[in-house]
């Protein structure tokens, strides 16, 4: 089967034929029909952050198709159901974390596309358990970045708390963005959309931003505390400065929740500031099952809307290359069909 693998961390992936998987117990094998690509997937070919994956691999954690083949004692899932295959690959169910409704934190998770092979191939196998049901009228181009963009900002949206009087600012809007700008309005809240690009602000408006703030041009700090400041600051740009921009753009009482990860991992964090504001400070790190499964629900009901382009898993470097340059307005993802 086809894949795009990683052999040599900031070297081109190389398209090349592979072994199917086969499905041991309580797996599936997944015929890939659809797979986005996450800026994730870029830091992890480069091996850009601490904790590196094992090479050779295969990258790719929004991996959407059918399945084809099903492990002994999978009783949940049959031959030809539609799944995504997300981030949280498995986890162990029995430690504090999973047991508190936090699996997306289980210290013994496996994550799809870093720590085992995701979806840049014809075939991958799942963990049946751990595998996203697509309602039937989701698109799989829809459904692939709702499996770890979608399912990502949902859930940061919830931690921040944000409801029918917050003000919500959302930096950074690409693939993530632009859904965590229509989670936030779902939540009820006035949404201030902060990045670089005209074209990408203009986007968020389209998607209900009431407000937009260019960080090239405009300071965000000021033009948020113009606004009264933010109640929450969702970020997802990945870069410090940007959470050091929106965490000063907080009003008091607000909370900062981190989600991009940038290469260069320290922000600046004003004690006094933080102090006398009481401002908080949170991660949020994709979501569990019944988040992703929420998030389908939400796109299945009309009321969320994703833009993206389709690539050819043939491109899989150029496309890359297309997510480093910020060209992209929000997400590419794969044709494998
Ligand atoms: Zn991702
Ligand atoms: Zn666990």
């Amino acid at each position: 089967m086809r894949a795009a693998v990683v052999h040599e961390f900031g070297a081109p992936l190389a398209i090349e034929d592979i072994e199917k998987p086969e499905p041991g117990p309580g797996e599936v094998v997944v015929k890939i029909e659809t797979s986005g690509l996450c800026h994730t997937d870029v830091h992890a070919a480069c091996g850009d952050w601490p904790v590196k994956p094992g090479l050779p691999f295969v990258p790719g954690h929004e991996g959407v198709g059918l399945v084809e083949r099903v492990g002994a004692g999978v009783s949940r899932l049959s031959e030809g159901d539609r799944v995504a295959v997300p981030w949280l690959g498995w986890a162990c169910g029995a430690c504090e974390a999973c047991a508190s409704g936090w699996e997306s934190l289980c210290p013994h998770a496996k994550y799809t596309g870093y720590t085992v092979n995701g979806g840049f191939a014809d075939y991958t196998v799942a963990d049946a358990s751990f595998a996203g049901l697509v309602p039937g009228t989701v698109d799989p181009l829809d459904a692939a970045p709702l499996t770890c963009a979608g399912v990502t900002t949902y859930k940061a949206v919830k931690v921040s708390g944000a409801g029918p009087s917050d003000l919500v600012a959302v930096v950074g809007i690409g693939g993530l963005g632009h859904l965590a700008v229509q989670y936030a309005k779902i939540a009820g809240a006035t949404v201030v959309a902060i990045d670089v690009v005209d074209s990408k602000l203009e986007m968020a408006r389209q998607l209900g931003a009431a407000h937009t703030i260019n960080a090239s041009t405009q300071d965000p700090i000021a033009e948020l505390q113009a606004l009264g400041g933010a109640d929450a600051a969702i970020v997802l740009a990945a870069t410090p400065q940007a959470a050091e921009q929106a965490l000063a753009g907080l009003r008091r009482n607000g909370q900062l929740v981190l989600v991009g990860l940038p290469k260069d991992n320290t922000m600046k964090l004003p004690i006094f500031e933080t102090v006398l504001m009481g401002k908080k400070i949170v991660g949020s790190l994709v979501g569990t099952r019944v988040d992703l499964a929420e998030t389908f629900e939400l796109h299945a009901d009309g009321r969320t809307k994703i833009v993206r382009e389709s690539r050819q898993l043939e491109q899989v470097n150029e496309s890359m290359d297309e997510v480093l340059s910020g060209t992209v307005d929000a997400r590419l993802v794969f044709d494998l069909r």
